[in-house]
């Protein structure tokens, strides 16, 4: 058995063969960025009105001043602003020449071709050509994830498609003779295959394609033929079920028929202990335990950080830090322990939790704290760190 942090160490030194390739922004989302992205333009490209309003030469104490153009956005304006004008001008307008702020439209009264000023508007409300970037800036930088402001980020600067790490394609199986699909009847001593499901929505909110087995029984022919189908478009596979020392958990014994060389197989971690990685050349393989809230965990800590790696990406979970409500304890403290937890204005509070069967403790979980192995007590009013289900 191995520690988290030695699983951790064996992870990110395996190396992995990252490809790149051509991505369009209008699928950019969850992506993660192969190159740097440099900004061909100027942003904003041309000083512009922030504000609906006029136009004028803020020193100008002019009584009123004479509205010559009016500068919808979209339309350069032709004339130059001196004493005594101005031109009434649009939130996105070009500012005209000669103007150097614009008096918001709510602080004027337009009378008769003319703006008078009948309040204070302390701000120029302008956004000058380039101050938010320049042409040659380095705005986004390769290996990050793209989310819905980095969307924005590429098409603002005028990019339709960008070099994007190739996402890898993962292949789910999960084993074991009392599943049942959800939909259909459960008969005696039989219970639902969540964990395809769970699997999946794991893999899918990284954005991955993902080719599901479904269920498998114990059956060690029937296990290998579907996974040696897998590989045709598959980069990593993930077993649910079928990696400990049962008489019916053939999934170790069938890595090592298929060629695989196995780098750990127990992890000292709570739920999660028969935690199987393995890889062979650039296939990869997870075996997670079968039990909902253990393949939900390992997913989480273990792979889904490398296939961010896979992916160019450092995955860097979120922490909270907060202030533990009760006692957290437990009689052996031989493996970290993650234990489901409410998060709410700084205070940590543990759920009621029945173990890595306990699925449904996880529906009102903002997170985990993990109990260090060593560790048989946490008291309440320490400090902790809560880590985040995303
Ligand atoms: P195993 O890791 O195969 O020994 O399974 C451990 C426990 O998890 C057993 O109680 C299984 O019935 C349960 N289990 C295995 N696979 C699944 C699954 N796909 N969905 C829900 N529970 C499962
Ligand atoms: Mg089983």
């Amino acid at each position: 058995m191995i520690l988290v942090e030695e699983a951790e160490r064996i992870l990110k030194q395996i190396p992995v063969r990252i490809h790149t390739e051509e991505a369009a922004v209008s699928d950019a989302l969850g992506r993660i960025l192969a190159q740097d992205v440099v900004s061909p333009i100027y942003m904003p490209p041309f000083d512009k009105s922030a504000m609906d309003g006029y136009a004028f030469i803020s020193d100008d104490d002019s009584k009123r001043f004479k509205i010559i153009e009016i500068v919808p956005a979209g339309v350069i304006p032709k004339k130059k602003i001196t004493k005594g004008n101005c031109a009434k001008i649009m939130t996105g307008g070009m500012m005209p020449e000669g103007a150097d702020k614009v008096i918001i439209k709510e602080v004027t009264e337009e009378k008769e071709g003319y703006m008078r000023i009948i309040g204070k508007d302390y701000n120029i409300n302008l956004c000058r050509m380039g101050e938010d970037v320049k042409p040659g800036d380095v705005v986004l930088k390769k290996g990050t994830l793209i989310r819905p402001p980095e969307v924005g980020i590429l098409a603002s600067m005028g990019l339709s498609r960008f070099k994007a790490f190739r996402r890898p394609v993962v292949g789910i199986v999960v084993t074991g003779s009392e599943l049942v699909d959800p939909g259909s009847p459960l008969k005696e001593g039989q219970i639902y295959d969540s964990n395809s499901y769970s699997l999946s929505a794991q893999a899918q909110q990284m954005g991955l394609e993902i080719h599901n087995a479904g269920i498998v029984s114990d059956n060690i022919n029937r296990i290998q033929r579907v996974f040696e189908k897998l590989w045709q478009p598959c980069d990593v596979v993930i077993f649910s079920g079928g990696v400990s020392e049962g008489d019916y958990d053939f999934v170790p014994g069938i890595l090592k028929n298929t060629g695989f060389e196995l780098h750990f197989d127990k992890v000292a971690v709570k739920p999660g202990k028969p935690t199987v990685f393995a890889t062979r050349k650039h296939d990869v393989v997870f075996g997670a335990p079968g039990n909902p809230v253990s393949t939900i965990v390992i997913f989480e800590i273990f792979i889904k950080p490398f296939l961010y790696r896979m992916m160019g990406h450092e995955f860097k979970p979120v922490y909270k830090q907060g202030i533990l409500k009760n006692d957290l304890s437990r009689k052996r403290a031989n493996r970290s322990a993650f234990v489901p937890v409410l998060y709410k204005g700084g205070e940590v509070k543990p759920l009621p939790y029945h173990g890595s069967a306990h699925i449904f403790a996880l529906n009102k979980a903002d997170g985990f704290v993990c109990i260090p192995k060593g560790i048989k007590k946490m008291l309440a009013g320490s400090t902790v760190n809560v880590r985040s289900i995303q």
